[in-house]
């Protein structure tokens, strides 16, 4: 093991028990202590198998995780331990990484806006690849951190959806003005970022020649910087591949369209390492949360028109939750809508659904978690459990000052972290005790053997 992440980091499980089963007993616990904060369950396990999942589907690509996606510290451990990079979006997230001793090397530093301050802090911590996309970012990081490598980001023309607001990247009409400007400052270019992938992936657009087209405009990219004289031999795919299994296109149909788009436009070969930084993939479906609801008002109903016969029956609620968009639930802001809460009780079948809305705490202005699902009555002290809760949940900084950030208990089954031992070329401690009859190489986690060697990652070479 490389040694981010031990047994005392999480609780060892058996295999078929489930988070749910943990949030269960969890619950139990505190509403005998009638206990009110709201908490999480995640299940690392759940994390080494997308992993395995991802370096099956897309084998030339290296994930790189955005911090900023989930900082918990058992992702950030497990992340570490698999062997991924990290995306860091500032210098509070690179000093994150770095605490748990991952190498500068396996850092990038990804945000396309950096202030100042924090391109000389990755300078003195031997952070070095970067990217840019404008002048003036270039002109900061040719001031301040000599050493810098840098992906130029690049956003094909053909993203007619996003609002120019949206998108970052630059033309490949700015880009040898760019690249050119790049030299003359003495700044080293690597390779390039493709930013319009990531929104494709994103939109679910999941056209083969959109993609195609996307890859086929960087590959002309590095051929400007491989005419300036740059030793172009980096390519970023982006992130914005599902976390859940309810999208329209399932992760392994995009990556087929990856794969082909890559062997044509950067075969195997070519010397051009592929990277991404896939976020909610890794983490959406290992976390859920539990919240409770603190008050609830009701609401008058509104009469459409003067035919208020039928819609004046039905009652509106609104529950204030302990936590709000501007804690947990700033996830909504990122995109992905609030998961469908379950209930933790069987509802009494006499209560009639009704028109529910959740918000964060009181007094926090337009907190709006969710509107318009359907729950029976309920009351203050209830729990919520919402699935699928990994992504844009837990920051480093909440938004909310003050709010608390919710407990995470991690666990993960035996067989997981023998996959992961497994996956490590390391063979796993014999068991002494209660031996399984299942091994991991016959429960579901066959792929790890196809998968063991080589070392998963060398970072070194990247760059
Ligand atoms: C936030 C971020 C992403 C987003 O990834 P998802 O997969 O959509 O969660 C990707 N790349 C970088 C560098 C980011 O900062």
């Amino acid at each position: 093991m490389n040694g981010y992440l031990n047994e005392s980091n999480f609780m060892l499980v058996e295999e078929g028990f489930t988070s749910r089963d943990l949030l269960e007993s969890t619950l139990a616990e505190l509403c005998q202590s009638s206990e009110q904060q709201a908490f999480f369950v995640a299940d690392l396990g759940d994390i080494v198998k997308k992993h395995l999942r991802f370096l099956k589907a897309l084998p030339r690509v290296k994930p790189y995780f955005p911090v900023k996606c989930n900082s918990s510290g058992g992702v950030v451990r497990l992340l570490a331990e698999l062997g991924a990079g990290f995306a860091c979006a500032n210098k509070t997230e690179i000093a994150e990484v770095q605490s748990i001793g991952v190498p500068a090397d396996k850092i990038f530093y990804s945000s396309p806006c950096k202030q100042v301050a924090h391109i000389k802090y990755a300078a003195s911590h031997g952070v070095q690849l970067m990217a840019f996309d404008n002048e003036v970012e270039l002109g900061k990081v040719a001031r301040n951190h000599p050493q810098a490598r840098m992906l130029l980001g690049i956003a094909a023309d053909s993203s007619p959806s996003v609002h120019p607001s949206m998108m970052f990247g630059a033309t490949l009409t700015s880009c040898r003005r760019l690249l050119e400007s790049a030299k003359e400052q003495d700044v080293e270019v690597v390779g390039i970022r493709d930013c319009a992938l990531s929104f494709h992936l994103r939109s679910h657009s999941l056209e083969p020649q959109v993609f195609a087209q996307a890859v086929a405009e960087a590959q002309l990219a590095f051929d400007m910087g491989t005419e300036l004289g740059y030793r172009m031999h980096l390519l970023d795919i982006g992130g914005g591949f599902p976390g859940t299994e309810d999208t329209r296109a399932q992760f392994e149909e995009i990556a087929a369209v990856i794969n082909s788009a890559l062997d044509m436009y950067f075969p195997e070969g070519c010397g051009v390492e592929i990277i991404a930084t896939p976020g909610r993939y890794y983490v959406s479906s290992a976390f859920t949360f539990a919240a409770s609801i603190t008050s609830k008002e009701e609401v008058p109903t509104e009469q459409p028109g003067s035919d208020g016969e039928e819609s004046g029956s039905k009652r509106s609620l609104v529950y204030h939750l302990s936590d709000g968009i501007y804690g947990t639930f700033s996830c909504v802001l990122f995109d992905s809508p609030c998961p469908k809460p379950l209930l933790h009780k069987k509802p009494c079948p006499e209560h009639p659904m009704c028109s529910s809305s959740l918000r964060g705490p009181p007094g926090h202005g337009e907190d709006q978690i969710t509107d318009d699902v359907e729950l029976p009555e309920l009351q203050d002290g209830d729990w919520l459990i919402f699935q699928d809760m990994g992504a844009y949940s837990i920051a480093t900084s909440s938004l909310c000052s003050g709010c608390p950030q919710p407990h995470v208990t991690y666990a993960m089954s035996r067989l997981a972290w023998k996959a992961l031992q497994l996956l490590q070329g390391k063979p796993p401690p014999a068991e002494d005790d209660h031996e399984s009859a299942c091994t991991p190489l016959s429960c579901g986690w066959e792929m790890v053997e196809s998968l063991c060697v080589p070392p998963v990652f060398t970072p070194a070479s990247i760059i």
